[in-house]
């Protein structure tokens, strides 16, 4: 009663893709649970939108966080708040961003208007500092916990090497829980920046898809190339496998047109990169 929800489950129920084959989905609601589920072989699965699980499922343990991990607490701490610098209590690693930015908007709190529309959970924002060019997670950090099977920690952005969309966090190690740190500004003010990073999405497809395909490659003499342009000029806008697509409103997204399997876009992915004459770099992580 007192232990995880272990369950078999399909993955495809928790990426965005909505592929994935079937593995013993441990959900945890503490922290005594959560040792328990690093005591074996395990992945940490945020919100699934930056995944492609295999058909064939997973041998490991996937740890999802819920409970005391998935909780909010926008509470200011007065000991650590001043008035140009809000810090909240402890918010979860498992907290969905969106509906968290949703409240700081109404709140009128800014530094993570830079993150709308990421479909990314608060953890999972983190441990990879995802972002836009209008802001990243990094920037409504105070302070963070992280548990792995050595144990638990709490550090501040200045203890960890993170840099562009790296928080530097070893893989597997867990971001349980984290403090923002905000800025005091207006509902309306942040509703205007939320609504310029939103507006730079629009040519982004509606279907199911775990976000970009493959990072901008950079040639040897430093120019920066566009994933999406290069798939383009090799006129494989909505080429179709089975039922994944290149996305004929943008190149560099795959999409799921309603049961996709991953090996259809194994092969979409393979086709890119025999047409396109650059190496590219996946963006999203293949599971296994
Ligand atoms: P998952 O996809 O579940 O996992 C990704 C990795 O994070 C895995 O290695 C996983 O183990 C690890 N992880 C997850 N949770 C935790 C945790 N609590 N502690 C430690 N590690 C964890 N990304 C951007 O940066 N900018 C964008 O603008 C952007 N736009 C997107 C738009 C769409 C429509 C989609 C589908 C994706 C987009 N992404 C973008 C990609 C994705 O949202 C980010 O990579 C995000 O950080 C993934 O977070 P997640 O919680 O979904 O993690």
């Amino acid at each position: 009663e007192t232990g995880a929800r272990v369950e078999r489950l399909p993955l495809s129920r928790f990426t965005t893709l909505g592929v994935g084959g079937e593995a013993e989905v441990w959900t945890v609601g503490n922290h005594a649970q959560l040792r328990e589920a690093m005591s074996a072989p395990y992945r940490i699965l945020g919100g699934g939108s930056n995944l492609v699980v295999a058909d064939e499922g997973l041998m490991e343990r996937v740890i999802r966080l819920g409970g005391e991990f998935a909780a909010t607490d926008l509470e200011l701490d007065p000991q650590l708040s001043t008035p140009e610098q809000l810090i909240t209590g402890w918010v979860g690693g498992g907290v969905p961003l969106p509906g968290l930015l949703r409240k700081l908007q109404r709140l009128g709190y800014g530094n993570l208007e830079g993150t709308v529309g990421i479909p990314a959970q608060l953890g999972g924002a983190i441990w990879m500092n995802a972002g836009t060019r209008f802001g990243e997670a990094f920037d409504g950090l105070h302070s963070l916990e992280i548990a792995s099977p050595e144990g638990t920690r709490t550090v501040t952005p200045l203890d960890l090497p993170w840099s562009y969309r790296d928080s530097g966090i070893p893989r597997n190690h867990i971001v349980t829980r984290a403090r923002l740190k905000l800025r005091p500004s207006t509902p309306e003010l942040v509703q205007e920046k939320m609504d310029a990073a939103d507006t730079a999405r629009k040519g982004q497809p509606k279907n199911r898809t775990p976000g970009c395909a493959f990072k901008n490659p950079t040639l040897p003499g430093g120019e920066r190339l566009g994933a999406g342009k290069l798939i383009d000029e090799a006129r494989l806008k909505g080429s179709r496998v089975g039922n994944a697509m290149i996305a004929p409103e943008h190149a560099n997204f795959i999409v799921n047109l309603g049961g996709a399997s991953a090996a259809d876009v194994h092969a979409l992915l393979a086709l890119i990169r025999s047409r396109v004459g650059v190496h590219l770099e996946l963006e999203y992580e293949l599971w296994p």
